[in-house]
C-alpha cells in the first residue's frame, strides 16, 4: 500500500502499540475493520438539468464505549478507504479524551463549489434518507468535518426528524444555536488545539505562549479558529494558508487582528492574496522556520518527502491523519515532538458530546459553562497522555493511541466483545 493511503497508515499506527500492550488477538483483529461500512448511490437532478449519481460512505468503526460518533466530509477526494482511517480515529479520539462515544465517518465524494445551495441541501438530505436506520440519537450521530457545517447539520437533523415524525436535535452535532446547537461548538476544535498548542510549548520549548511563532495550514473552521484563539493567546502567527496558497509575514504578524485576516480572506477569497505579505506555497509553509506548525487542512502533508526538510520543533495537529507513519519515523529521529490529531483536536468532538447532553436533557449552557470544561478536559486528556509517554518511553502518538486502545479494549472485554 502507498504511504497515501490513510487506511493502511491508521493501520500501521495500530500496530505500533498492539505488541507494547500484548492485545488478545481476537479483540487486535475486531480493532482492525470497522463494524460496519455503508455505500450508497445518491442520484441527483441538478438545478442546471443536468443529473449525476454520486457516491456516499458511513463507516462505523466501533461502539464498544458508546455510540457511534464522527463527522461528515464532502470532498472530491473522499474515498472508502480514507472514510475507514477516519473513522478509525474517530474510535481513538472520543476514548483518548474519555468521552462515552465509539467512532464513525462518513463521507460524499463531491467538489461542494460546483453545487448550488439547493443542490447541496437535496444532496444533504438523500443521504440521510439513504441512511435513515443507520444514524440515530443513541446509534450514530454525524457532525460537521472538511466542506460541512452548521447548515449542513441543520438539514441533517430536518430531514431526520421529519423521517422520525418528531423534533430530533441530538441525531447530530454542530447545528446552530437556534436549533439546539451549543455555544462554543464552530471554535471548539480549534480551541483545543491552541490548548495543545499552549501546553506543549510549556512542556517542551519552556517557552510562554507569548514567545512563540506559529505556521497554520487552512484557514477553515480548524484553521482559522486556531488562529483566532492563538492570537488572543498572545502567540505571534506568522503565516497562515488555504487550498489557494499561503502568506507569510516573517518579521512579524500578518495582521494586527484576527478579524483583519478574516475580513482579508473573505473580501480576496483567499489569504494567500493578501497584500503586504510573503505570498507562499502550501509545502513553503510547513517548512517555514517557526516555533510551531499547526497542520489543519488535509491528511498525508508531511511525508517521508518533506520530512527533513520541517523546521518547527514542535508540530500540533489540528488535521485528521496530517502526518504518515514515514514521517513520523524520520522526525523522531530528528527530536520534532508531535502532539497528534486523536489527542490534538478532540476538542470538536468533546463539546459535540456537550452538545448531545444538552439535547437529550434539553439544556443549553453558557458559552463559560461550555469553555471552562473543554479546558478542564483537554488538559487533562494532554497531560494523561504526556505522563504515560514518559513512563513508558515512547512518543505522544503512541502514548494518546496506547491510552485509547486500552480503553477501547477494557469496555469489549468487560462487555465480553467478540
Ligand atoms: P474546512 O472545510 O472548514 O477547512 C479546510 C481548510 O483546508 C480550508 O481552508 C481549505 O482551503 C484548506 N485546504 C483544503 N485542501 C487543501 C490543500 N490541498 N492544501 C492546503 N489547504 C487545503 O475543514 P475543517 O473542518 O477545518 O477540517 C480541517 C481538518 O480538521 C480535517 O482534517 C478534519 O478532518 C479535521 N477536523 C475537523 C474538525 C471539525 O470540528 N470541523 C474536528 C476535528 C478534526
Amino acid at each position: 500500500m502507498s504511504e497515501e493511503d490513510p487506511f493502511s497508515n491508521a493501520l500501521t499506527q495500530l500496530a505500533s502499540v498492539a505488541d507494547v500492550l500484548s492485545i488478545e488477538p481476537e479483540y487486535y483483529e475486531t480493532l482492525k475493520n470497522p463494524r460496519r461500512e455503508v455505500t450508497v448511490s445518491l442520484p441527483l437532478r441538478l438545478t442546471d438539468g443536468t443529473s449525476t449519481t454520486f457516491v456516499g460512505y458511513r463507516v462505523q468503526h466501533n461502539n464498544a464505549r458508546g455510540p457511534y460518533k464522527g463527522g461528515l466530509r464532502y470532498h472530491p477526494g473522499v474515498r472508502l478507504n480514507e472514510v475507514k482511517a477516519l473513522s478509525m480515529w474517530m474510535t481513538w479520539k472520543t476514548a483518548v479524551i474519555d468521552i462515552p462515544f465509539g467512532g464513525a465517518k462518513g463521507g460524499i465524494t463531491v467538489d461542494p463549489s460546483r453545487l448550488s445551495q439547493d443542490d447541496l441541501e437535496i444532496l444533504t438530505r438523500k443521504y440521510v434518507d439513504a441512511l435513515e436506520r443507520d444514524i440515530a440519537p443513541d446509534i450514530d450521530i454525524p457532525a460537521p468535518d472538511v466542506n460541512t457545517n452548521a447548515q449542513t447539520m441543520a438539514w441533517i437533523m430536518n430531514e431526520y426528524s421529519k423521517l422520525r415524525g418528531h423534533n430530533e436535535p441530538a441525531v447530530v452535532t454542530g447545528k446552530p444555536i437556534e436549533l439546539g446547537g451549543s455555544e462554543g461548538r464552530s471554535a471548539a476544535t480549534g480551541r483545543g488545539v491552541s490548548i495543545c498548542v499552549r501546553e506543549a510549548v510549556e512542556k517542551f520549548l519552556k517557552k510562554s505562549i507569548k514567545d512563540v511563532s506559529v505556521a497554520v495550514q487552512g484557514f477553515g473552521n480548524v484553521g482559522s479558529n486556531t488562529v483566532a484563539c492563538l492570537m488572543e493567546m498572545g502567540a505571534k502567527v506568522v503565516a497562515v494558508s488555504d487550498v489557494a496558497g499561503g502568506a507569510r509575514a516573517p518579521s512579524g504578524t500578518l495582521a494586527q487582528s484576527y478579524e483583519e485576516l478574516l475580513a482579508a480572506s473573505k473580501k480576496l477569497g483567499s489569504v494567500s492574496k493578501m497584500e503586504g505579505v510573503e505570498q507562499i506555497s502550501n509545502l513553503d509553509l510547513l517548512e517555514s522556520d517557526v516555533d510551531v506548525l499547526v497542520p489543519a487542512a488535509l491528511e498525508n502533508q508531511i511525508t517521508d518527502e518533506n520530512a527533513r526538510r520541517i523546521r518547527a520543533p514542535l508540530i500540533v495537529e489540528g488535521a485528521n491523519g496530517p502526518t504518515t507513519p514515514q514521517a513520523d519515523h524520520i522526525m523522531e529521529k530528528s527530536g520534532t515532538r508531535v502532539v497528534p490529531d486523536i489527542l490534538a483536536n478532540s476538542g470538536g468532538v468533546l463539546v459535540s458530546y456537550f452538545e448531545w447532553v444538552q439535547n437529550l436533557n434539553r439544556d443549553h449552557w453558557s458559552e463559560d459553562q461550555v469553555n471552562e470544561r473543554l479546558e478542564m478536559k483537554m488538559k487533562k486528556a494532554f497531560n494523561e497522555v504526556l505522563d504515560y509517554s514518559l513512563k513508558e518511553n515512547v512518543d505522544l502518538r503512541r502514548g494518546a493511541l496506547a491510552i485509547a486502545v486500552n480503553r477501547v479494549v477494557a469496555a469489549m472485554r468487560l462487555s465480553g466483545w467478540q
